[in-house]
This record gives C-alpha cells, structure tokens and sequence, in this order.
C-alpha cells in the first residue's frame, strides 16, 4: 500500500506546475482581508532534501527545479516561486525542495488555517517533525509565536476522507489541494467522488486536483470527468516536457485542474506557460495546454457549460 515516497520526485517538473499554480491561488485569497483554511489532502513530508539517497537517485529536480535556478529572465510569477525555494536554501546551493504544505506555510498569513492530511506513518512524522522544528525556529526568532498549533494541523489520515470533517471552513473561505499517489488506480475514482462531495458541502470553495497524463485507462478522460463535476468556473492546464518514450514509464505531461479558480490564474499562465516549456522543455515534443470554462445554471436549475 505505502510504496509511494514523495523524496524520489521532488522539485521535478511537475511539482514545478503543482507549487507554481499553488502559490497563485494563496496569493490571490491573500488579496482580502478574511482568513481561509488551506487543506492539503496528500501533503507528504513538507520538505526534501535534494542531495538525500532517495533524490539523487532519480534526479528528477533536474526535470524541474534546476532548470529555473539560475535563470535571470524567469517571468516575476515564476520568480515568486524560485525565491520561495531560494529562501529555503540560504546558502545559495539548491539544497531543500519545499513540499506543497511548507509553500502554503509561507505564503498563507498568521491568520489562515493550515490543515494537513498524510497516511504515511514516517511521511507524517517527518511533516510533523518539520512543522514543530519550523515553530521553535520562529519563536526563537521573535517571529511566530510558539504554540501557535492552531493554524496549522498535521493529521495522520485519509485526506479523502478527513477533508470532509473540514467543509465548509468557519470563514467561507478554502482552497483544497488533491494530489495523491495515483499508483493504486482507485485514486481516480476516489478525487471524482471527494470533489462531489466537497462541492455539495462548499460549492464556492477552491479545489486543485495534480494529476499525471498517463496511457492507463483511469487516466484518461479524467480531466473530462472532473470538468463534468463543475458547478461555476474550471480551468485545466497540462505541461507536457518530452515526447512520450515507447514503454511509457518516464513522466512527461502532468496536469493541474481547478474548480472555482481565480480569474487572475488564466492570464499568469499565459504568460508562464510558454516560459516553462522553453526552459524545462527537453525536445520538440515539449509544449503546454491551457483550457477553461463556466457552468451557469438557468433560473429552472438546467446547467448550461461553457
Ligand atoms: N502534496 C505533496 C507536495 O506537493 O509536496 C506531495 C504529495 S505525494 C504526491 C502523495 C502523498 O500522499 C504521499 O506522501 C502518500 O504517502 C500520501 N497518501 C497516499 N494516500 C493517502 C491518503 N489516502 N490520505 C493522505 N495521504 C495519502
């Protein structure tokens, strides 16, 4: 069951796409002055050590990270997310990758609320290690103030499940990130049903589904069975880094698909997208997809989708 380790791929081009669209949408609910809850369903273990065994085995920073790290013409959204990585990695050596639940953390402000679900038992005792470690260093610094536990929560659970519990937020407002394993093929069916479910408890909350562009039957269609669960506005966009190799097993496409996001998302990845194809891009079948659309419902309760 446990066989996924999140350390084998960190920093690689999709987790690139993932944080990058991530850390928009935080900054876009950063935009009002109401706190939110963030919830990571599959946060893993919040940071990684780029030169550790498992790392440097597969090397897969180099498909992502590495790439950007040294660029001096990267767009200024893109710019945001290197100096976040940047930031973790003083020294200047690119070191540590920052999971998706460290990036919440450091774009989410003191009053949002953090909530994270990770089932791996050493996975979730690294995150929860990494947060307590992160809250000591702050209160050291004057910073945070320790025992801040409040806002932010590491559970060692089925996000599929535990998200449930968390909708709606107390404030009405929420962005939920999705990104499991998909190695059990039952994931598929299982992010289709909580994002029905968590529609029906939160229609007006964000939901940002990752997802690997894959040849197995689940896979396909998926972002088309997500689109069917729309009940206001989706968007779709996929980045694909090579052209797929014959026995299918390197990842070249990923793609990150959102109910509910903010309209500022649209035109940064237009302006991103064809960036990241250049730089991380490995050959001429490197390129991006961008789609979007809106289901409006007639006074008589008809969907109409656009
Ligand atoms: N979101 C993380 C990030 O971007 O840094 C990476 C998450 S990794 C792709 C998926 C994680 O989900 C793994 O650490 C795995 O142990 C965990 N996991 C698998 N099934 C789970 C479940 N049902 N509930 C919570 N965590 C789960």
């Amino acid at each position: 069951m446990f066989s996924y380790r999140h350390a084998f791929h960190a920093g690689n081009h999709a987790d690139v796409l993932k944080h990058f669209v991530q850390i928009q949408v935080l900054n876009y609910l950063n935009q009002k002055d109401v706190a939110y809850t963030y919830i990571d369903t599959h946060a893993g273990a919040g940071v990684y050590q780029l030169d550790s065994v498992q790392a440097t085995k597969t090397a897969e920073f180099e498909t992502g990270i590495a790439p950007l790290w040294e660029r001096d013409d990267l767009p200024a959204p893109l710019a945001e997310y290197v100096n976040l990585v940047k930031g973790m990695n003083p020294s200047g050596k690119m070191r540590y990758y920052p999971g998706s639940p460290y990036c919440a953390e450091k774009v989410a402000r003191d009053e949002d609320r953090i909530r994270l679900f990770e089932l791996h038992p050493s996975d979730a005792k690294i995150l929860d290690d990494n947060f307590n470690d992160l809250a000591k260093h702050e209160a050291a610094q004057g910073r945070r103030p320790q025992g801040r536990g409040k806002r932010v929560i590491v559970n060692k659970a089925d996000g599929f499940l535990g998200v449930k519990a968390l909708l709606p937020p107390p404030s009405r407002r929420g962005f939920v990130l999705c990104d499991p394993p998909y190695e059990d093929k039952q994931d598929y069916k299982k992010v289709t049903d909580m994002l029905g479910d968590a529609l029906k408890r939160f229609p007006s909350g964000t939901y940002a589904v990752w997802y690997p562009v894959l040849q197995r039957i689940e896979a396909r269609n998926f972002a088309e069975r997500m689109k069917h669960l729309a009940t206001g506005s989706w968007l779709n966009v996929t980045l694909t880094i090579s052209t797929p190799t014959p026995d299918g097993i390197a990842l070249h496409t990923s793609g990150m698909f959102l109910l509910n996001p903010p309209y500022t998302l649209e035109p940064v990845l237009k302006e991103v997208m064809p960036y990241l194809v250049k730089v991380l891009g490995r050959d001429s079948g490197a390129k991006f997809t961008l789609e979007s659309g809106e289901v409006t419902t007639s006074k008589k309760g008809n969907a109409k989708r656009a």
